[in-house]
């Protein structure tokens, strides 16, 4: 096919390598959720991974820093995996952005299936709902949340955060250990995932919040070629973090989550029109 500025528009199918990666995460932490239970319950497997989820939740790391670096020790409930973890997903995040957040977390995930049936029901004004103008205020809420997170982390030396984390609730609803507000939250992100995408990483993730700073410094990023780009907009449909891809040079958003959607390998119709690029 021809287009105005005559390049060849991407014909092949599309390997999508990231939905397969989506999945295997979210099986993987659900079945050593449900394996945890089933073991304290004198069953399931137990040659299979008994950990807890903040022993599996790279997020915990970051609670426990404050207490590790003043008093010598890890909050509750969570050890050196963590920290490990933590450790992994920075150095993810240093090369390539939020990667964590766009290819691993369950939660994530569990959004975009979600989307799906509200990107179904409201077609082309899908993931719109919010102007711009309340929109990018809103943004920084994840980072105040964040700063409340360590701060109320720290005074009490305990997970407070577990009382309003979704990702706890997701994996433990069904064991009556969840308190009410996560539930409440997790519900809530469920049903805005109808209307706009992510609702959960765009507003209140504080971990997000945390992962979102590496766009600034990561050595691979999506850019676009202003002199083959056709101005689709294609590329700002398929964000779903409403980053405007199709105005950017490249894309050093706090917001984008390097799921790469947003590339000539995915959306972008135009072949080596937003590529992956090392930093210069
Ligand atoms: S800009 Fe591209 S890589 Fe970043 S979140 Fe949007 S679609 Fe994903
Ligand atoms: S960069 Fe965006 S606007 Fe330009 S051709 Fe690709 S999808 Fe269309």
């Amino acid at each position: 096919m021809e287009n105005k500025k005559n390049v060849t528009l991407n014909k092949k199918p599309k390997v999508k390598w990231r939905k397969w990666i989506q999945l295997f995460f979210f099986l993987l932490i659900a079945a050593i959720a449900i394996n945890k239970s089933l073991v304290e319950n004198g069953g399931g497997i137990t040659w299979f991974s008994s950990a807890s989820l903040h022993a599996i939740c790279p997020f915990g790391g970051v609670e426990t820093i404050y207490n590790l670096l003043t008093v010598g020790t890890y909050i509750q409930k969570v050890h050196v995996s963590a920290l490990i973890l933590l450790g992994l997903v920075t150095f993810l995040a240093i090369v390539l952005g939020p990667v964590f957040c766009g290819w691993i977390c369950p939660l994530g995930t569990i959004q975009e299936w979600v989307s799906k049936i509200g990107k179904k029901i409201f077609k082309k004004k899908y993931n719109q709902f919010i102007p711009s103008k309340v929109d990018k205020p809103l943004r920084w809420l994840r980072v105040v949340f964040l700063v409340w997170v360590i701060f109320v982390t720290a005074k009490s030396g305990t997970l407070m955060f577990q009382n309003a984390d979704p990702f706890y609730a997701l994996f433990n609803f069904w064991t009556g250990e969840v308190a009410p507000m996560a539930l409440a939250i997790l519900g809530a992100t469920l049903v805005g995932s109808l209307f706009i995408s992510r609702p959960w990483c765009k507003y209140l993730c504080p971990y997000g919040a945390v992962l979102g700073f590496f766009n600034k410094l990561k050595f691979i990023k999506p850019s676009r070629n202003s002199s083959t780009c056709i101005s689709c907009k294609k590329c700002d449909q398929v964000c779903p973090m409403n980053i405007e891809v199709s105005t950017a040079k490249s894309v050093r958003d706090l917001s984008c989550i390097s799921c790469f959607e947003c590339t000539s390998d995915n959306a972008c119709p135009v072949p080596e029109t937003v590529t992956i690029t090392w930093r210069s």
